[in-house]
């Protein structure tokens, strides 16, 4: 048993280079960039509404950063500094070292410094704070669709919805079916390379953390536009391949967890979006277009490839109706 003091010691204080000060005075210190804006973006994971309570920590550490560093690729933002809230059970040493090491593991491939935080006693909930930097006016924000503009998503969809529907033993998948899934679910790749390489391409964007249906309507709304998508182009992966119809896209279009990049850029950039793709080594996939939206009109039309109107589907809510 430790102190939280020496909990927070060995387990969270490390030293830092562009931080003007970290983890040990009662705030950071920051120097803020001439020149640049700070994104701040905060995610929190509660354990039974976000993570079943027997994840692997190590896993957690890493979803725990993973998920607010999507939200700095969605604007094209270069990660920069963290804050960590925890409320922990009891001080468990070993969990808290696996935690630590799967955090400060993809911490230190985006040069992130977990700068302060804070620890308390609770039921296990996992908060982090988290800031990048973007040139003044150069943030991709989900306001700028316009008519007429090319809809993307990098990746493949709905393999974390499926991943949890595998837990739950709701669905039966084969193994590499499965252990792909929920590594999908559990070990999120935030897309930063790509956000980054997105700036001055795309118009709007958008990462995807409740299922492009309703992710996509955040986008059009905010834009003012509306949003047609075909779901025949929607990419899926070798393992939501061999699922049934209706579950596919369930899982694709309003299953959550994806943290891939959903954007959109103007027509005749095509070839350039491809190529950036290829650069940082993701398919992006067309999925749709952007569309002047009639009044009353809803902000998302699903299609087949033939283009005829499908049943709407939403996004997760969590204080709504279960989709
Ligand atoms: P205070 O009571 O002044 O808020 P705390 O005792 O909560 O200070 O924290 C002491 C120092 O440790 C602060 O710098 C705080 O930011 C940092 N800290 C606390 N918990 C964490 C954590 N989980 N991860 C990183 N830093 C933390
Ligand atoms: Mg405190």
């Amino acid at each position: 048993m430790s102190s939280e003091f020496d909990l927070i010691a060995r387990h969270f204080h490390r030293p830092v280079k562009r931080a003007v000060l970290g983890v040990g005075d009662d705030c950071a210190l920051l120097a803020p960039v001439q020149g640049q804006e700070m994104a701040v973006s905060t995610d929190m994971l509660v354990e039974g509404t976000h993570f079943l309570a027997d994840t692997d920590p190590r896993r957690l550490g890493h979803k725990t950063l993973a998920v607010n560093l999507s939200d700095l690729a969605a604007m094209g933002a270069v990660p920069r500094y963290a804050t960590l809230a925890l409320a922990v059970p009891d001080a468990r040493d070993a969990w808290l070292t696996h935690f630590a090491a799967g955090f400060f593991a993809l911490a230190n491939r985006h040069g992130v410094e977990l700068v302060g935080g804070d620890t308390t006693r609770g039921p296990l909930n996992l908060c982090v704070t988290i800031f990048g930097e973007v040139p003044c006016g150069q943030a991709i924000r989900r306001d700028g669709a316009v008519s007429g503009d090319d809809l993307w998503v990098s990746g493949t969809l709905g393999d974390a919805a499926l991943g949890l529907l595998a837990l739950r033993e709701e669905a039966s998948l084969g193994a590499a079916e499965r252990a792909f899934c929920i590594g999908r679910l559990e070990s999120p790749e935030p897309r930063v390379d790509l956000g980054l390489a997105l700036r001055g391409v795309a118009t709007s964007m958008i990462d995807l953390s409740d299922g492009l249906a309703g992710d996509a309507a955040h986008l059009a709304r905010a834009s003012g536009t509306a949003a047609r998508i075909n779901v025949d182009a929607v990419p899926l992966s070798f393992a939501l391949r061999g699922q049934p119809q209706a579950r596919r896209l369930r899982c694709a279009l309003a299953g959550g967890d994806d943290y891939e990049l959903c954007f959109t850029a103007a027509a005749d950039q095509r070839d350039l979006v491809v190529a950036i793709g290829r650069s940082v080594g993701l398919s992006l996939t067309r999925v749709g277009s952007m569309f002047e939206r009639a009044a009353g009109s809803a902000p998302v039309l699903l299609v087949d490839g033939d283009g005829r109107a499908l049943p709407a589907m939403r996004g997760y809510d969590h204080f709504g109706a279960p989709p």
